[in-house]
């Protein structure tokens, strides 16, 4: 997960401080002591692209589940690849709902140690962090939801549904998509009502938190080809045609063109909610895109903030770029990656007749060479929202819950596309001055890995037992 950071921090760029403060923590310290030995474990198996063992990894975690009682049923090991293994538990409720799903990805980006203060792959500490690759990206998550399904079945909490922990490969690249193959292969095993995914950070500034996050969509990426063609000659006898200035003047046309502006369910209930931790002009501009028609001063000023633009409509943007065959010869073709961020429940087709229409020259080429898995949003349902409001209520008094589209790509879209709503909310806290994922000297605050091990132990008995 790579960018939805970046966009959070500008969502409260101007912000009113928030009152809210940490709460005091209230997990016993054999289970912290319980989380802390998983997520070392998992800490420390390379599960980087290059290395062969997400198997091992996996399995080292089921070794836990087994020891805590869980039956050999219940825990299935497999994979697209003898080492890509995915872990998929479950504790079994009642059955009066279809099952919830807690999905992380425990593979992590490449790390070297040369590129570190410390070896990445070595759970490091000191009084305030925890520092090492995935220490964030995903592995707080993945230890923390097998940590709290094996203090589910010790509480006897008693769910009306199963709840199914997924760890999987393969979410950073690597071409053995682990949530791709168990949709796959293994439907029954990750067929859920709903699933907590990665995807929502919550932000820090000096110390203080400043709203859960919780990711219902995500924006689809799409690539488009413009290609212009022209007979060609030599360079002593120019003419007007020429396929790169017709390629630069159809760009020129897409740098111009602004889709128009869609403001989904999701995107309703952020701006509403961004409006409040904001202040000033800021503010009053957010409190105007609720507005219909919103007015075109405040659409002008937000649309300037690559941030905010990104949330209101499908962009496109010019990526790549390519043209002529000899210096001293005019160009035979020209050609352009135009880089489409669409919308949830954007058709590429509207699309590509939109950017051919702007490119406004039927002598250009304008194509669709393809894109990510088209997903519309997680609905924002009383009893997802209600229970991350709760839960978020009672550990945080009075902090925002900030619904948001992120622009980057995590496994929530697959899921999406599968028909399972998926909500990115984390509990974890990282400083929004500080962000260290896919970076060097990943780390993680100590008291946020055990905030977020109380919030997603309560989020799961909120929404398995209701
Ligand atoms: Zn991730």
């Amino acid at each position: 997960m790579i960018f939805r950071l970046f966009l959070l921090s500008l969502f409260v760029a101007q912000l009113a401080l928030s009152p809210a403060s940490f709460a005091q923590r209230i997990i016993p310290d054999d289970d912290q002591q319980l989380l802390y030995e998983i997520y070392k474990e998992l800490v420390e198996y390379k599960t980087t692209g290059s290395e062969q063992n997400n198997t091992i990894a996996v399995e080292g975690m089921a070794a836990w589940l087994q020891a805590a009682g869980f039956p050999a049923q219940d825990i299935f090991i497999g994979g697209a690849l003898p080492h890509k293994g995915n872990l998929v538990a479950r504790l079994r409720g009642t059955g009066e709902k279809e099952p919830i799903i807690l999905m992380a990805h425990i593979d992590v980006v490449e790390a070297e140690r040369e590129d570190w203060n410390m070896d990445p792959f070595i759970l490091n500490e000191d009084e305030d962090y925890y520092y090492g690759r995935g220490t964030l990206d995903d592995k707080a998550m993945s230890a923390i939801f097998l940590a709290n399904l094996i203090r589910y079945k010790r509480d006897g909490v008693q769910p009306n549904r199963d709840v199914v922990v997924a760890l999987t490969s393969d979410e950073e690249g690597g071409g053995s998509n682990g949530i791709y193959w168990l949709l796959d292969n293994q439907p029954g095993l990750i067929r859920g009502a709903l699933a907590i995914n990665e995807g929502g950070y919550g932000l820090l500034q000096d110390g203080e938190p400043l709203a859960v996050s919780v990711q219902v969509a995500e924006k689809i990426f799409a690539s488009f080809r413009v290609t212009a063609r022209n007979p060609g000659g030599h360079s002593s006898l120019p003419r007007e045609d020429n396929a790169i200035y017709d390629l630069a003047e159809a760009l020129l046309r897409i740098r111009d063109f602004k889709f128009p502006v869609q403001i989904n369910d999701v995107m309703r209930v952020s701006f509403q909610r961004q409006a409040e931790i904001n202040s000033g002009q800021r503010a009053i501009d957010l409190r105007a895109l609720l507005e219909s028609p919103i007015p075109q001063e405040a659409l002008d000023r937000l649309s300037q903030e690559a941030a905010i633009n990104a949330q209101l409509r499908t962009t496109a943007v010019a990526t790549l770029l390519e043209g002529g065959h000899a210096s001293n010869a005019l160009p035979q073709s020209a050609q352009a990656i135009v880089n489409v961020r669409m919308l949830p429940g954007s058709d590429p087709q509207d699309v590509l007749r939109t950017l051919t229409e702007v490119v406004a020259n039927p002598e250009l080429e304008v194509e669709y060479l393809g894109g990510g898995r088209l997903s519309d949003a997680s609905p924002l349902t009383e009893e997802v929202l209600g229970a991350i409001e709760s839960v978020t209520n009672a550990k945080w008094p009075g902090l925002t819950v900030l619904p948001t589209m992120s622009t980057g790509a995590t496994d929530g879209a697959k899921m999406r596309n599968a028909g399972i709503p998926t909500y990115g909310v984390s509990g974890l806290f990282v400083d929004r001055n500080d962000m260290r994922i896919h970076g060097q000297d990943e780390r993680l605050l100590k008291t946020s890995l055990y905030d977020s091990f109380d919030f997603l132990y309560r989020l799961g008995v909120e929404l398995a037992s209701d």
